[in-house]
């Protein structure tokens, strides 16, 4: 398997920020992946492993990390009512599957676009649901290698997910269980949550969605708004006109410096006004 040296990282994030990465690979499957995962890597932020790219941060100049970028880990299959998914799988492809046997809890992941693994991570969710709340087990790489967990294994809140007891490395796959409810139009309904979504969030723009978490009660969104930052701009970056915990890379022109900026300019503004120091939903690679 070829390791690149200095690999431009823009088009490896939807923010389309970055300069290049010390050293990158493409696993083409799952023994590739061990070897990888077996070796580590001696840089400042190790393996760093990268679905979709839609909800990191990456530096102008060079990021000491080997990305290992996990699309082609793609592997899924029914196991009755049990979905076996590698982590490189798309959410909005786990939704289109879920959906089509009647399972209509697994539409709200068609607008969220991620993989699995990134998800895992993230506890991604959308209108009331979470990622986690549909998994049996995963299967994942830590300090003594490879596991079967579950999901008592983890403490899982609110867009944050830890192990007890052991460091996790890497996510490989999880097995979900949807619910197959055979009286509602599944397919209608994701239709619905998707068109809704395009309503609310800055389609066809360079970003990473909601750039803060949420306060508990509060959108974080809504409070920015009401501070008028909606439109503000520093260099090539701006806070979504449409939504306000938005920033957008116009043009592709931003650098991560202006948006570091506006970044800060919004902690700034918020904790002005209502001294609330709002914490980062993107995970930051400096
Ligand atoms: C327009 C837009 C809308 C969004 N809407 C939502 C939303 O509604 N809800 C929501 O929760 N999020 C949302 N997000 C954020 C993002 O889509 C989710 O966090 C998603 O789960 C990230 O998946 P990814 O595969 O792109 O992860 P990446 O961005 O590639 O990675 C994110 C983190 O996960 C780690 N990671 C990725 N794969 C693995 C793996 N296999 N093992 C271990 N670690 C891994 C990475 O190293 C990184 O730290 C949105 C983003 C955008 C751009």
């Amino acid at each position: 398997m070829l390791i690149e040296r200095n690999k431009p990282i823009k088009r490896l994030n939807s923010w389309r920020l970055g300069g290049c990465v010390s050293y990158y690979s493409l696993p083409k499957n799952k023994a590739d992946l061990m070897m990888l995962l077996e070796s580590g890597s001696n840089t400042k932020h190790g393996l760093v492993f990268l679905g979709l790219g839609s909800n990191v941060f990456f530096p102008d100049g060079v990021l000491d990390a080997h990305i290992v970028n996990m699309k082609h880990i793609n592997q899924l299959t029914l196991q009755h009512d049990i979905m076996c998914v590698d982590s490189g799988v798309t959410l909005a492809r786990i939704a289109k599957a879920g959906v089509r046997l009647g399972m209509k809890q697994a539409a709200f992941l068609a607008g969220i676009p991620g993989t699995l693994g990134g998800a895992l991570k993230m506890n991604a969710g959308a209108n009331g649901a979470s990622i986690w709340d549909y998994v049996i087990s995963v299967e994942v790489y830590t300090d003594s290698g490879l596991k079967t967990l579950y999901p008592e294994d983890f403490d899982v809140g609110y867009r944050s997910v830890h192990c007890r007891g052991c460091s996790v490395h890497c996510f490989l796959s999880a097995r979900l269980k949807f619910t197959v409810d055979v009286v509602s139009d599944a397919m209608g309904y994701m239709k619905m949550l998707l068109s809704n979504r395009n309503l609310v969030q800055p389609i066809g723009t360079f970003n990473c969605g909601c750039v803060f978490r949420n306060i508990p009660g509060k959108s974080i969104g809504k409070l920015f708004d009401e501070l008028g930052l909606k439109g503000l701009e520093i260099g090539g970056a701006r806070i979504s006109p449409v939504h306000a915990n938005f920033i957008e890379n116009i043009a592709k022109g931003a650098t991560a410096e202006d948006v570091w900026a506006l970044i800060h300019c919004m902690q700034d503004a918020l904790y002005a006004a209502h001294q609330i120091k709002p914490e980062l939903e993107v995970v930051v690679y400096d």
